[in-house]
């Protein structure tokens, strides 16, 4: 069965998209530790990272620092940090947070947005990519 991450890309399930390639797709988590908390993603469906081959880690992390470099212009954020967990979605994905103190890196301390700010912050980091 094709994971949520796999519905996402094929629009199966709506996101706040920041950013597509051929092979990889960016959005919004749905429950963010700090405003512009992003996920990055290959297309290709593999549940732990460090079991992508190798072309499509280098190539998700490449991704990544370039929406990474996005998100810092477009909120304001001491660094951008980057987290890999995945023990809720089998599907590899980079967790990329704006950080302003430790609580932000910390999956604790949930932010609360509506709709509109999802989607403001989300076209913000999109014309910076
Ligand atoms: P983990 O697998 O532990 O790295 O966590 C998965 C992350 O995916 C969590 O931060 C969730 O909030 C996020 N997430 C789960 N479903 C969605 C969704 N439909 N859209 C955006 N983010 C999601």
């Amino acid at each position: 069965m094709a994971s949520i991450f796999t519905k996402i890309i094929n629009g199966e399930i709506p996101c706040y998209k920041i950013a597509e390639t051929e092979d990889f797709f960016a959005f919004l988590d749905i429950n963010p530790n700090a405003k512009g908390h992003t996920l990055c993603i290959p297309k290709q469906e593999v549940d732990k990272l460090f079991d992508l081959d190798e072309a499509t880690y280098n190539g998700l992390m490449q991704f990544s620092r370039r929406v990474a470099k996005a998100i810092e212009k477009a909120v304001p954020c001491n660094r951008v940090g980057l987290t890999v967990i995945g023990l809720e979605v089998p599907h590899a994905h980079v967790h990329l947070i704006p950080l302003n103190n430790m609580e932000d890196s910390r999956f604790i301390k949930k932010e609360t947005l509506s709709p509109e700010e999802f989607q403001e912050i989300a076209n913000a980091i999109q014309a910076n990519f």
